[in-house]
Order: C-alpha cells, then sequence, then structure tokens
C-alpha cells in the first residue's frame, strides 16, 4: 500500500496542551499552515464530541476519541482523534502525539505501525520531548530540532556554523570534547552538561548519543534530556543531606531490615559524641551502646513506638566507645515509603548530660548540707519515712540518733570558724565511717548531726554502735597543729517502740540527746517514758526560772566565813535564793545546772553581784570596812565580753573597792578551757577583786596551770572533810590541799564544817578560814548585818 495514499494528519502537543508540530497533512486537511498553528493549544481547533465528553479537550493518558477539527475556513470536521505518549513514565508531564483522522474516509482505522511509518521524520524529531541533533566527526550539526534552538537561544539559520563545542562553558569544553571522540570511538556515550545559551540561559541535559553512518559520512545521533527538575531536586538533598551533616545534634539513620533496625548512617556529631565511626556501626542495632540495666521505661516506649511505627521522644543513657555514660535526649521519627510503609528512623539526639548533671546536682544541693555533703533536714524526713515503712514491712528495729557536739560554741569562739567548720566535716566523715551505705547521715545545721540506722538485730546493738560513734565522734580532731576535742551528746530512740511517726520518733531522739546533754555530756541516752517526764520537768523549771528572774522571785543569803586562828568573821559567800510562790524556798542545787545550761546565769549572776555590792556598801557604811563577800561565778559569765566591764561599773556605782569583793569560780569549770580560764582570771586579777578555786579537788587541776591561775584562795570541797573523824583516805585529800594551797601561797578556806572534830582538824592542820552550820548557814541581808553589828558591840 502506497503510504502516501493516506493523508494522515500528525502533530505533537507538549505537557501544557499546545501544539509544537504540524505537519503537511495537517496543513492540508485544516488550511492552517504550521507557522500559524504552532504553539497554539490544541483546544482551539479540536473540539471532542458531545458523545466522547465535554470540556476543553485535554491529554493525561493514552486515548482514542472522536472530535471535530475546526479548519481556517470556519468549517467543522469529523475526524477520529489517537494521542499517543511519548514516554511511559506516569509520574512525569509529558507530550503527545495526536493522530487526525478524517472520518467517513476510511471505514477502518490504519494500524497505528501503519500510522507512525507514515509520519513524517522531521515531524517526529520536532515533537520529541527532548533535544535532539546529528553531529559529524567536524563537531558540525547536521539535523536539531527547535528544542535545541531553544536551549541555546541561537535562531536556526546560525546552527550549522557553530562547532558544538561552543554550547558549553569553557570549563566543561575538554571534557565535551572527549565524549564526542568516545562516542566516535566506542560507538556511543553519555553525560550530563550544560548547554549556555548566548543570552546567558543555562540548561542541564542528559545527552545520550550513538555513532551512525550518513551513507559513508559517520556521524553521531543524540538526544540531551532536560534534566532541569531533577538538579534542583539533588540541589535540595544536596542541601539538606549537609544540614544534617553539619548538625550540631548527632543524627542516626536506621533502616528498617525485616525485624531489625539497624544503622545506615551517622553524622559526624553522632561519631563524635559516640567515639563510633560510621564504618564501625554501620549494619549495627543502635541498641548495642544501651546502658546495661538502666532506663528500662523509657525503652519500654521505644519499643512501643516501634511496633506502632511512630515518633517517640525519650531521655536515656548510652555508653561512648570509651565505656562513659552520656544522657541522650532521643527523638526518633519513622520515615514512609510511597506505599506508606516505614522504612527508616531517624533519630536526633542531643546529648543532655551536662543539663542531667546540672539537675542532679541542683537536686543535690537542695537535699544536703553544702558543708559537709550530708542529707539536710528534708532528705532526712524522707529517708526516716522509708526507713519506717521498710522496718514494718520487714519487722526489723530502726534507730534513730540524735548527736549534738558538746564544745562546739567554745571550738568557734576559740580557735575561729574555719576550724569550726574544719571539725564539722570531720565528724561528719567519721559518722560517715562508723555506719553502713543503707544508713543515713544528716546534719540538721549548727552541730547538730543525726543518723538513721536500719535494720538492727536488738536495742543492745545500737547501745554499741552508739558507743563506737560517741568515741570516735570524740576523738581529737588536729587542724592546724592545734588539737580540738569536740565530744559529743547523743540521744536514741527506736522505732517502733519510741514513736510511730516520723516526727514522734524525732523528738523522743531529741528529748534522749538532751537527757545526755543536762547528765554530765559526752554520752548516750535511750530514749524512755521516765526520760520523757524529766525532759519535760527540766524544760518547765527552765521556763518557770525565767519567769521567776523577771518576776523578782530570787534573793541572796549570806554564809559567814570565819578565820580559823582569830575566830573573826571576815566575809561572807553570796548564796542565791529561789522564793517559789508554790514550792517554797528553793536551793541552787536544783536550779543552777537549769540556769547554766540554758545561759539564764548570766542574767542571775549579774544579779547577785548587784545584790552583793550592795550589801557590802551598806555593811561599810556601818563601819565594816574589811568585810569580804565572795560571789559564785559561771564560766559562762566570764566569757560575756562585757562582764568586766560591767563589774567595774558595779564597783564604781557602789563605791567600793574592788578588793572588797571575792569570786569564785569552780576547779572542774575552770579546767573545762584552762588557757581561757587563764586570760580571764588576769582580766579580773587586774580590775582588782580577789579570787578563789572552789570545790577544789573535785576537778583535775594540774600543778601547772594552778601556779598559772592569777588566784587568792582555794576552798577545800565539802567532801573532804566529811569523814573526818571516820577514815584515813579523806583526811589525807584535806591535808594535802592545805599544804599545797600554803606552798602556793594561798589562803586555804574549808567549807561545809558541820563538827567540832572537822573544826579541830582544820585547826591542827592550821587551815586558815572556815566556813559551814557549825558556825551559821546562810542568812538574809538583814540577818548578816544585824549578826555583824551585835559582834562589834560584843567585841567592844
Ligand atoms: P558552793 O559554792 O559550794 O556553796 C556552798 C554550798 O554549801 C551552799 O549550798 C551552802 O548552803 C552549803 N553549805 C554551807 N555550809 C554547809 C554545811 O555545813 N553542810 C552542808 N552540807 N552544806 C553546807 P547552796 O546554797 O545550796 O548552793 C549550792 C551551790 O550552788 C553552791 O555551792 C554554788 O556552787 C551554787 N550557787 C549558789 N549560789 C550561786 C550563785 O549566785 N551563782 C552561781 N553561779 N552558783 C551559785
Ligand atoms: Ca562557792
Ligand atoms: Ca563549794
Amino acid at each position: 500500500m502506497n503510504p502516501f495514499s493516506f493523508p494522515i494528519a500528525v502533530f505533537v502537543v507538549d505537557q501544557d496542551g499546545n501544539i509544537q508540530s504540524w505537519n503537511k497533512a495537517c496543513e492540508k486537511m485544516s488550511g492552517f499552515s504550521a507557522d500559524e498553528i504552532r504553539g497554539q493549544p490544541l483546544g482551539q481547533i479540536v473540539t471532542p464530541d458531545r458523545n466522547s465528553g465535554t470540556g476543553p479537550l485535554k491529554f493525561d493518558h493514552d486515548c482514542d476519541l472522536d472530535a471535530w477539527l475546526t479548519c481556517k475556513d470556519g468549517t467543522s470536521l469529523p475526524v477520529h482523534v489517537t494521542a499517543a505518549r511519548h514516554v511511559l513514565d506516569p509520574q512525569h508531564p509529558q507530550s503527545y502525539s495526536v493522530i487526525v483522522i478524517p472520518k467517513g474516509r476510511s471505514a477502518t482505522p490504519p494500524p497505528s505501525q501503519q500510522l507512525i511509518q507514515d509520519a513524517p521524520l522531521l515531524d517526529i524529531i520536532e515533537g520529541l520531548p527532548c533535544v535532539f541533533y546529528v553531529i559529524d566527526q567536524s563537531g558540525h550539526l547536521l539535523l536539531w530540532n527547535k528544542r535545541l534552538e531553544d536551549a541555546l537561544e541561537i535562531p536556526g539559520e546560525d546552527m550549522p556554523l557553530l562547532n558544538v563545542i561552543n554550547f558549553f562553558d569553557d570549563k566543561d569544553r575538554p571534557y565535551i570534547e572527549r565524549k564526542i571522540s568516545e562516542a566516535f570511538l566506542t560507538g556511543g556515550s553519555s553525560h550530563e552538561a550544560s548547554l549556555v545559551g548566548v543570552k546567558g540561559k543555562r540548561t542541564p541535559f542528559l545527552f545520550n548519543c550513538a555513532l551512525m553512518s550518513l551513507g559513508s559520512i559517520p556521524c553521531i545521533f543524540g538526544t540531551g534530556l532536560d534534566i532541569t527538575a531533577q538538579k534542583e531536586t539533588e540541589l535540595r538533598l544536596l542541601v539538606r543531606e549537609r544540614a544534617m551533616y553539619a548538625s550540631v545534634n548527632a543524627i542516626v539513620i536506621t533502616c528498617c531490615d525485616g525485624d531489625d533496625d539497624v544503622i545506615e548512617y551517622v553524622n559526624p556529631a553522632f561519631e563524635q559524641l559516640t567515639g563510633y565511626s560510621l564504618a564501625e556501626i554501620k549494619g549495627r542495632d543502635p541498641r548495642f551502646m544501651a546502658a546495661p540495666g538502666c532506663d528500662e521505661d523509657e525503652r519500654q516506649k521505644i519499643r512501643e513506638a516501634l511496633k506502632r511505627c511512630q515518633s517517640v521522644r525519650v531521655v536515656l543513657r548510652n555508653l561512648r566507645k570509651n565505656g562513659d555514660i552520656f544522657w541522650n535526649d532521643l527523638r526518633l521519627d519513622p520515615v514512609r515509603n510511597a506505599d506508606g510503609k516505614v522504612t527508616h528512623y531517624i533519630g536526633v539526639i542531643e546529648d543532655v548530660t551536662t543539663k542531667r548533671q546540672y539537675e542532679r546536682r541542683l537536686q543535690h544541693l537542695a537535699n544536703h548540707d553544702p558543708l559537709t555533703g550530708l542529707a539536710n533536714r528534708t532528705l532526712l524526713q524522707e529517708k526516716v519515712q522509708l526507713s519506717m515503712t521498710f522496718a514494718q514491712r520487714n519487722e526489723a528495729l530502726l534507730a534513730l540518733a540524735f548527736l549534738d557536739l558538746d564544745n562546739f560554741k567554745f571550738i568557734n569562739d576559740n580557735f575561729g570558724h574555719e576550724i569550726g567548720d574544719t571539725v564539722l566535716k570531720e565528724v561528719a566523715n567519721r559518722l560517715r565511717h562508723n555506719v553502713r551505705e543503707d544508713d543515713t547521715v544528716a546534719r540538721l545545721g549548727g552541730d547538730e548531726f543525726v543518723l538513721v540506722i536500719t535494720s538492727q538485730p536488738s536495742a543492745r546493738h545500737v547501745g554499741e554502735l552508739m558507743e563506737r560513734v560517741r568515741a570516735s565522734v570524740s576523738a581529737p580532731v588536729r587542724v592546724d597543729g592545734k588539737e580540738v576535742l569536740p565530744g559529743v551528746s547523743i540521744g536514741v530512740s527506736l522505732f517502733p517502740r519510741d514513736g510511730d511517726t516520723v516526727d514522734r520518733l524525732m523528738r523522743a531522739a531529741d528529748a534522749a540527746m538532751y537527757h545526755a546533754k543536762t547528765t554530765g555530756r559526752n554520752n548516750c541516752t535511750f530514749y524512755s517514758e521516765e526520760l520523757n517526764k524529766s525532759v519535760h520537768e527540766h524544760l518547765s523549771l527552765r521556763a518557770r526560772l525565767a519567769h521567776a528572774i523577771e518576776a523578782g522571785q530570787m534573793s541572796v543569803s549570806y554564809q559567814p566565813k570565819v578565820d580559823l586562828r582569830t575566830g573573826a568573821v571576815v566575809g561572807a559567800e553570796a548564796l542565791v535564793r529561789w522564793n517559789d510562790p508554790e514550792n517554797g524556798v528553793v536551793l541552787p542545787d536544783k536550779f543552777i545546772p537549769v540556769a547554766e545550761e540554758s545561759g539564764l546565769i548570766v542574767q542571775l549572776g549579774q544579779f547577785v553581784l548587784a545584790r552583793a555590792c550592795e550589801t557590802l556598801r551598806e555593811l561599810q557604811e556601818k563601819a565594816l570596812q574589811h568585810f569580804t563577800i565572795s560571789v559564785n561565778l559561771s564560766v559562762r559569765q566570764l566569757r560575756d565580753k562585757e562582764f568586766v566591764e560591767r563589774l567595774a561599773a558595779l564597783l564604781r556605782t557602789h563605791r567600793l573597792a574592788p578588793g572588797s569583793l571575792e569570786l569564785e569560780v569552780t576547779e572542774s569549770q575552770l579546767m573545762d578551757d584552762p588557757e581561757e580560764a587563764v586570760q580571764k582570771l588576769s582580766q579580773l586579777k587586774e580590775l582588782g577583786v580577789r579570787l578563789s578555786i572552789d570545790d577544789f579537788g573535785t576537778g583535775y587541776s594540774s600543778l601547772s596551770y594552778l601556779q598559772k591561775f592569777p588566784v587568792d584562795y582555794i576552798k577545800i570541797d565539802r567532801t573532804f572533810l566529811r569523814e573526818v573523824g571516820w577514815g584515813e583516805r579523806d583526811t589525807v585529800i584535806a591535808k594535802a590541799i592545805i599544804s599545797l594551797g600554803h606552798n602556793l601561797n594561798l589562803t586555804v578556806i574549808a567549807e561545809g564544817v558541820e563538827t567540832t572534830e572537822q573544826l579541830s582538824f582544820l585547826r591542827d592542820h592550821e587551815c586558815d578560814q572556815m566556813q559551814g552550820f557549825y558556825f551559821s548557814p546562810a542568812l538574809s541581808r538583814e540577818k548578816l548585818v544585824e549578826a555583824m553589828l551585835a559582834r562589834i558591840e560584843l567585841a567592844r
């Protein structure tokens, strides 16, 4: 069959529906020339038949349909239209070849094979959705399509004059030359390069070419596919990949491989964070980095999210390559393919180790004492509660111990706060060493510590442990060449015996500690009901005493002192009395310890001193110039910085010679801190008052200190006289004290003299003075003045 017997009209429509090519048959059929029709929308000349659907004609897949062709003369021609896509990829917008056959001319349309063969070559080339070219070995174009002209921005007539090498950038030219030679030599080549238009337009193409012969002339046929879109996508991906690469957060991409997720990519930040390089860990399950036994809950969250293909955020611990643990804040997101199936997970990791450590540090600070690092009150309460719950569940014995240092204020005042702090830290260490890991050591502030001891077999074990603790804490602390003796009073309560709530248990231990303090210090007391009562009484006594001092219930009595050689009354000792409206006269032994311990002694002592001075003034005015009054003094009064000054003022106010006042301090109080005592006594001595060591023989004076104390008198404690006439031992001590006093040039006074035997013993051993019921009990001021005047009268 003559292929030209059918006037087959073929044209090409581009992706936007505009006509790109128009062959001679089209011209003939429609009357429009190619120039007139090129670039026109398809819908302008082809209208689908009503039966083939309505609306403007548009192709998006291969089709066959009946339509009307609008001719130049205004007539409409019934035609059959066949459209065929140029490329099969459904994803890409593309152009179509359209074949138009006038209806009625052919009962059956010819097969498409036939139609294609009939299509004019140049039209097909023009219709190609790519650049087309044929070049000879000199590099000149023999044939090309309009797309090439467009890309190069060159009119068609200029094209054969140029060597194709000029269509590229200078820098690309050697490469292009190589590729062309390669095609001539090997039969084909392919490469990517950008065509550069004369006005500067650059279009990237993928060129593919093959060697052909036109007769005997070898030439190359090639196509260039515009890859602008791919290049843009590639660039976008590249930018994203760079971002991922440069991210400060560690990034890991895992690929789902059956049931496993294995590492496919990690960025440099990840390598730096973990110490692993991508090469080392590619293909491994990222879980190999998990810190064993940690963060089970968080890991469970990950497993669940992976099962449901969901995003998840967790904070967990992993191990670096060097074995260090680090905290990572991990966000995992699934990546789905076109079918919605998860193929990858992207993990973004932030190293929050420092943040975590900071948080932990804050938490530590909130719960710990900054000086010693021990638990503070807040944490202690929590621990006691937990230990109680534990003890209850296990029917175990729990002990709570309150510890209070005996000399801490003294240490601070005398050695300075820095040494005080060192002592506290040392005590904290000693406590830690004496208990187990599970036990709690806390500091409540100041010099108060608490131990929570769990799982004790018996109260006896607790007692033994406490003795160890006491001995350990009160051992000397050496700081800067000095030796400090902390001393500690311990109170213990037991759960459940002594209290069933945190508060009750703590109060019981506190009460026991208080008791330990009042009964001699540096010991340990267990809580008991009686103890509670006695502590209670002690506290109420303290309150009543404070009130009594304010309310003027205190008075002073005077016990005369007699010169053993002359029998003259040389002075008197001022002794305080409490005239309690409820209980009558209360003697000092009952309340002086409370006054000492609570500090009320300072106020009370000042009161006694003032009264004694008034009495002295009165006696002197009544012509008793050489009478002295001695006043008992607590070391606490001496520590008061203004004491000496105040005393001087008092003496001035009452116009008294300082020598008429005598101050008594007990030997044991002096020996608590003999260095301090020497210093304070010297100040008083400078003032001119007389000084005596009271209750001599009960403390542990060393001879060296005795020599240093600037005192005038020693008073033999009355216990040494009790046995006079009965046994040897105590009289030996009394005798020794008298001679010791005399050797040191001190006046020796015996107190508590009740019998004639005692009196003659003292006379025999040349004791200087005495006081005691044998001669007189303590008298009121009025009685004393009266008795003294009577004696003067008698002497006359
Ligand atoms: P002290 O300083 O040893 O006072 C002597 C105590 O012995 C007084 O007891 C006195 O009444 C008592 N006494 C006197 N002669 C005899 C006797 O022949 N036989 C017996 N068995 N006792 C005798 P008091 O007044 O109860 O004072 C007790 C302690 O209270 C005093 O012992 C003293 O240490 C302290 N004290 C009294 N008044 C004050 C004061 O104003 N300040 C201070 N800091 N302590 C005071
Ligand atoms: Ca005394
Ligand atoms: Ca005494």
